[in-house]
C-alpha cells in the first residue's frame, strides 16, 4: 500500500489561498489504513476548513481513487455539488490526487505526502521494504531486497560501518546485511553470497512505469 502523511494545514491553506469553496475527496483504501484520508479524517478536515472561513461543499470517500474509471462515476454522481467548488482537496496519495484531477476541470490539491510503498506490520506501522526497482533481485538475497533496506543499496555484502547490528548511515535501523546474513544460512544458501554479482540494472525501472493489458 502507499503510506501517505497529511499534510501541514497551514500549507493546505496557502494552496487555497483566494478560493473559497472546497469540496474534499478521501480515499477507502490507503489513506483510511494510514489515517490520514478516511471517513474520520474527511470529517475532521471538513470541520477544519469550515472554521477556517471555507465553504466545504460537501466530501465523498471513494474506495480508492487510484482506480480511476471509479472515480469519474464517483465524482459524476456528485457533479452537482462539484460543481459548486472551486478547490477539489484529494485526502489520498499522488495516484488518487491525479485520479481526480483527471476527472474534473476545477483546482485540485494533495491534502497528503505520499512516502512510499509500505508493508504493514500492525496498526500504524509501516516499512518500506520494496521500491519497485523494476527488476527484482531479492532471490539472490534470501528473499530480503538491499536495493531497498540498505541505505547505500549495496549488493555485494555490507559496508563495514555496522554498529551492534545497526546501520551507520542511520542508527536506528538494523543493519539488512545481517538479516540477509541470518536468512541465508538458514536456507543453507550462504555459497550464493559468495559470488560477486554484476551492477544492478537500472535502466529496468523506467518512469513512468506503465502495464497495458498486462504487459
Ligand atoms: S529488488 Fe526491486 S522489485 Fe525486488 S523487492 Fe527490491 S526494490 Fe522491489
Ligand atoms: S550499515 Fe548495513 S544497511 Fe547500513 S549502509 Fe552499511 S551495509 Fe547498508
Amino acid at each position: 500500500m502507499i503510506i501517505t502523511k497529511q499534510k501541514n494545514f497551514d500549507e493546505l491553506l496557502r494552496m487555497m489561498d483566494g478560493q473559497r469553496s472546497v469540496f474534499i475527496v478521501g480515499c477507502g483504501e490507503c489513506a483510511t489504513t494510514c489515517r490520514t484520508g478516511g471517513e474520520k479524517e474527511v470529517a475532521e478536515m471538513s470541520l477544519k476548513l469550515a472554521e477556517n472561513g471555507k465553504t466545504v461543499t460537501g466530501s465523498v470517500v471513494i474506495n480508492a481513487p487510484c482506480l480511476e474509471l471509479d472515480t469519474r462515476r464517483v465524482l459524476r454522481q456528485n457533479k452537482n455539488l462539484v460543481d459548486k467548488t472551486e478547490v477539489i482537496l484529494v485526502l489520498a496519495c499522488g495516484a488518487g490526487v491525479q485520479a481526480v484531477a483527471e476527472a474534473v476541470e476545477c483546482s485540485v490539491y494533495p491534502g497528503c505526502d505520499s512516502l512510499f510503498l509500505g508493508n504493514v506490520f500492525r496498526h500504524l506501522y509501516f516499512y518500506e521494504k520494496c521500491s519497485t526497482c523494476g527488476e527484482c533481485v531479492i532471490g539472490s538475497y534470501g528473499g530480503i531486497c538491499p536495493v531497498t533496506r540498505c541505505s547505500k543499496s549495496l549488493l555485494n555484502g555490507p559496508c563495514g560501518g555496522s554498529v551492534k547490528g545497526m546501520c551507520e548511515v542511520d542508527n536506528k535501523k538494523e543493519c539488512i546485511w545481517i538479516a540477509i546474513y541470518d536468512r541465508m544460512k538458514k536456507s543453507n544458501s550462504l555459497d550464493k553470497l559468495a559470488k560477486v554479482l554484476p551492477a544492478k540494472n537500472h535502466s529496468a525501472g523506467t518512469s513512468p512505469g506503465r502495464v497495458i493489458n498486462g504487459v
